[in-house]
């Protein structure tokens, strides 16, 4: 079968690999790809252990053995360790990672899967990966109404729409018009610079939103880093409003099973419109070149069906 394997930085091939065996066998037909595949073909990734390595991980698509539809979902945690037992599984110590959804099929563990009703698209399906993401990042932050998202990205529009379907006033905050009108389209208010707000969520990822993710935390209110920037980068803390002004700082990382499920359920019950963050469908040859394509405009999505 064919699969996009990297091979080092920035050299991504698609080439003939071997059948996967084990574990369920699943064909994909949607694998969408976010800012972290494009980490991955520039700087490789942690998780993605040596070259050469598979990457892909919001994929769906049919079990080989039923035929059911499935979303494959992108780590299995290990149900033992501390962090697992304290009932945090977002943050197991040893989580199992699958990736290669840029493949026509991938073999996964069948506690990595979730059933999918029919009616749902697959390239949504997919989605519900990083929705999943963002149920686990406003899980994080507190109730509070007036909410601020610095960064108008697939991750802070989906934040965005989480937090107005809660009843929020929810202002989001990117450069681009264009995205300012997405977030406006999903019932959110938009702004060109982060005003003040009881609750912050940071979905950039880089050490400037981070700062000013804290600068925008009212006296008493909570800022939530969703974005990871490189690990080993150190951001500086303004003592002042973590001390005297007690605001909470909270990271936001991954999601659990339940999560996922959770965001299945959004998307299939069209909650979250998943065609307003799908952009265009390509197939395997083209993921390179559009993976390096500058990002503008528009926040959306690349779906990636391996059948094309
Ligand atoms: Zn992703
Ligand atoms: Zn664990």
């Amino acid at each position: 079968m064919r699969a996009a394997v990297l091979h080092g930085p920035d050299d991504l091939r698609v080439q003939e690999v071997e059948e996967p065996e084990g574990d369920v066998v699943v064909e994909v037909r949607a694998a969408s790809a976010c800012g972290t595949d494009r980490k991955m073909l520039r700087h490789g990734h942690p998780i993605l252990g040596g070259y050469p390595a598979r990457f892909g991980h919001e994929t769906a698509g049919v079990r080989l053995d039923i035929g059911a539809h499935v979303l494959v979902g992108d780590s299995v945690a290990c149900g033992s360790c501390d962090t697992c037992l304290a009932g945090r599984a977002a943050i197991c110590r040893s989580p199992t990672w699958v990736l290669g959804g840029f493949a026509e099929r991938i073999a996964a563990p069948e506690a990595a899967l979730h059933g999918l009703p029919e009616e749902l698209d697959f390239a949504g399906a997919a989605m519900a990966e990083p929705l999943a993401a963002c149920v686990h990042a406003v899980g994080r932050g507190t109730d509070s109404r007036d909410v601020g998202v610095l960064g108008g990205g697939t991750i802070g529009l989906m934040l965005a729409r989480l937090l107005v379907l809660e009843g929020r006033d929810v202002v989001v905050c990117d450069r681009h018009p264009e995205r300012r009108a997405q977030a406006e389209a999903l019932g959110a208010r938009s702004a060109a610079q982060l005003g003040s707000h009881d609750l912050v969520f940071e979905a950039v990822g880089r050490v400037e939103a981070w700062q000013q993710a804290f600068a925008a935390a009212r006296p008493g209110g909570t800022v939530v880093l969703v974005g990871g920037c490189p690990s080993g980068t150190t951001v500086e803390l303004p003592t002042g409003p973590v001390h005297y002004d007690e605001v909470d700082v909270r990271g936001a990382f991954h999601h659990t099973r339940t999560e996922v499920d959770q965001a299945i359920a959004l998307l299939a019950a069209g909650e979250v419109d998943w065609r307003g963050f799908a952009g265009e469908t390509i197939g395997l040859e083209q993921l390179a070149d559009a993976l390096r394509a500058p990002t503008a405009g528009e926040a959306r999505k690349l779906v990636v069906d391996p059948r094309q």
